[in-house]
């Protein structure tokens, strides 16, 4: 049984480091997918309302009990009253009464509405349909606003990471605050394991690239949620829980950030 890294959430649960992406996962494809994922040894699932796919994954999650499931609120659905039923609408697809984590997709800062949807996350936590909540995609002004408006900390952030694009300054603004970071992307879609500097590093510690970025993220404390829908691949990613990088590992992959490396929309007008 692998030993699996666990933080701690400003609301005192513990959340998976290592996690399983299902963005362009087809709905038909994710009961076999997460059902892998799962039986290798994953414990977290990642899903949202947007991916389309969350009838599959609560398929191919089934009965299995060591679960932290997460999903999100998409942009349309915005606002207190929308918000409360479009978490409804992800509980019935996925055929569970809670998830243990609910996100706010993101922040759409030019619809203004990420306060009142915040203030439905707080209220489907206490109705238990949450275990926790955070956001995905939230800049520092995201954060501050929400934290100043209704005194609730998000648990956790999920946003765009991986060793071409570091998000230091974000990630000191979590730790002032008390959120856990999640690396969405965190191999870069894929093209994190073509840099010589990983392959060097996979040479050197005989495991796969895709490991070696994986454990770079958890030895920085990040949570990453790798995609993948090919098995090999999946288990591959999985060797991250079973080795430990040497500081000078991390230092080379440290020196891969990039102002420049980001793959994703800006959340400043992604809307
Ligand atoms: P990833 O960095 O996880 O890369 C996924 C790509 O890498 C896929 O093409 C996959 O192909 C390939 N891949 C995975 N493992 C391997 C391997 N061992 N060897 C070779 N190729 C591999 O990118 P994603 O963008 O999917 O991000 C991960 C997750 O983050 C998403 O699935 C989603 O859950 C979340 N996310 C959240 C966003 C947000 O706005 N909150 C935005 C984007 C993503 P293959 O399937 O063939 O293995």
């Amino acid at each position: 049984m692998t030993d699996y890294p666990t933080l701690t959430l400003n609301d005192g649960r513990q959340i998976p480091q290592l996690g399983f992406g299902t963005w362009q996962i087809e709905e038909e494809d994710a009961p076999d997918a997460v059902k892998t994922a799962l039986e290798t040894g994953y414990w977290l699932v990642d899903t949202a309302a947007i991916y389309q796919n969350e009838r599959g994954v609560g398929k191919g999650i089934g009965e299995w009990a060591d679960i932290f499931l997460q999903t999100k609120i998409w942009n349309e659905s915005q606002g207190y009253d929308r918000t409360l039923k479009a978490a409804d609408k992800c509980l019935e697809r996925l055929g569970r009464d809670h998830v243990d984590m609910l996100l706010i997709h993101w922040p759409c800062p030019d619809k203004d509405l990420f306060v009142d949807t915040w203030k439905a996350l707080i209220e489907l936590r206490d109705q238990g349909k949450a275990k926790s909540i955070g956001v995905s995609n939230f800049r520092e002004e995201d954060l501050r606003r929400i934290v100043d408006e209704t005194g609730v900390t998000p648990a956790l952030n999920q946003i765009e990471l991986h060793p071409s694009f570091q998000q230091r300054a974000l990630r000191a603004v979590h730790d002032e605050l008390d959120i856990v970071t999640q690396s969405w992307s965190p191999l870069g879609q894929g093209g994190g394991m073509d840099n010589e500097t990983v392959k060097a590093i996979a040479d050197e510690t005989g495991q796969p690239a895709s490991a070696v970025i994986l454990r770079w993220h958890i030895q920085h404390g990040l949570c990453p949620i790798p995609k993948s829908t090919n098995p090999d691949h999946i288990r591959a990613n999985f060797a991250a829980l079973s080795f430990d990088l040497s500081d000078d590992q991390m230092g080379r992959i440290d020196a891969l950030d990039s102002a420049d490396g980001r793959m994703g929309p800006d959340p400043s007008d992604f809307n």
